[in-house]
């Protein structure tokens, strides 16, 4: 048994990726892997909503940590370091083999994360870990291991591949999303004119920083939207106060109109421009990714915008390879222009075949 002034060896990661992304996801984690030079091989079952990279050698997981960073991967919607797995979990006592298998690993951890595969399986589970959840918290509190009051330890994820197999693994808060299996429970607004605004909704929530929130989405600041009809993304962007111009051939809500903070233009948004910066450009245009990432680089490079958040909608094969294709295109335009970028992307949970970007001037 390990003790807690020794970091407990991990024998691998596991990211859990929207059910369909598994080969995304294990090409992306197998590249991460091999650049942090961590030998080991990926195991992936498609539907699985899951990939785990089993390493040749387990070591201590601080030492992964520091070698691979979790928050870049795209196609990971939660990952974790993983310290053991417990099998031929009884039905009747789950918690007595996964209370003595989470002593072994001699941690201390911050929170406890109860997680399963984003599958019809896993949802049949949700049911259980709702009662399980406060009876493991309770007797993790009671042998010490769980310290809400100390955030500086990682988190504990117990990630029930189903009934009767739970990985155990650790991440920091800054790693990963604060939500369980990455999956943020936002409540549809009741005037928001389309569903896709708890995509923009998620994306300023995973992709900003909290000091990033606030300081760039406040009254007085300005943005366009590319595609924005019908309104879900401008909606997001009034309701913070921020003055858009809409730019889309299709209708406007009218709920979106009467805010009198959007003027709307039909036009095309490949070719339309502002006559002064703004502050934001959002794009939603369902458009070729080739064609996105450079129009979104143009307006970084010449100066019509400071931010972006636009979506690349990606083919059906091969996403991992089009979404890299896309980055260097980005980086390819703003070099070029000697520019210093931050870049951020993420295959969200409201994104179905397609990721998230945010790109902002450094
Ligand atoms: N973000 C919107 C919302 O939250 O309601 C949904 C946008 S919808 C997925 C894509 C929109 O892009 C469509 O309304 C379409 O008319 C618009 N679009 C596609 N190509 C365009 C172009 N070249 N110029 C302007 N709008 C375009």
């Amino acid at each position: 048994m390990t003790t807690a002034s020794s970091p407990c060896d991990a024998h691998g990661i596991l990211v859990q990726c929207r059910p369909g992304f598994e080969a995304d996801a294990s090409l992306e984690l197998q590249a991460a892997a091999s650049a942090a030079r961590l030998d080991g091989s990926t195991d992936t079952q498609p539907g699985s909503g899951f990939v785990v990279f089993e390493l040749t050698t387990p070591a201590p997981h601080d030492d992964i940590r520091r070698r691979l960073d979790l928050t870049r991967l795209i196609f990971s919607r939660q990952g974790f370091r993983i310290l053991a797995v417990v099998d031929e979990l009884p039905e009747r006592d789950r918690l007595t083999p996964l209370r003595d298998a989470i002593a072994a690993t001699g941690e201390r951890f911050s929170a406890a994360l109860l997680e399963t595969p984003d599958t019809n399986d896993g949802k049949a589970q949700s049911g259980f870990l709702r009662r399980f959840g406060p009876l493991l918290e309770g007797v993790l509190t009671d042998d010490g291991r769980l310290r809400p009051d100390s955030p500086h330890l990682p988190r504990l994820h117990v990630f029930l591949e189903g009934p009767r197999r739970a990985w155990l693994g650790v991440s920091h808060a800054s790693e990963g999303s604060s939500w369980p299996m990455g999956i943020p429970r936002l409540r549809m607004p009741k005037d928001a004119p389309s569903r896709s605004t708890l995509k923009l909704a998620e994306a300023f929530m995973t992709l900003l920083t909290p000091d990033e929130q606030k300081s760039t989405l406040r009254p007085g600041l300005t943005a366009v939207d590319l595609g924005a009809a019908p309104g879900g993304w401008s909606w997001q962007l009034t309701s913070r106060g921020l003055r858009v111009t809409a730019i889309d051939n299709g209708p406007l809500a009218s709920a979106l109109l009467a805010t009198g903070l959007v003027e709307h233009l039909r036009a095309d948004g490949f070719t339309w421009k502002p006559k002064k910066p703004v502050d934001w450009l959002v794009c939603d245009m369902v458009e070729q990714p080739s064609r996105i990432a450079p129009l979104i680089a143009d307006w970084l490079a010449t100066g019509r915008c400071r931010r972006s958040i636009f979506n690349l909608k990606l083919p059906m094969k091969r996403r991992h390879d089009e979404v890299e294709r896309c980055r260097g295109l980005i980086e390819q335009r703003l070099a070029a222009a000697g520019i210093k970028y931050v870049l951020r992307i993420k295959h969200l949970y409201h994104d179905r075949e397609e990721v998230t970007c945010y790109l902002a001037r450094r």
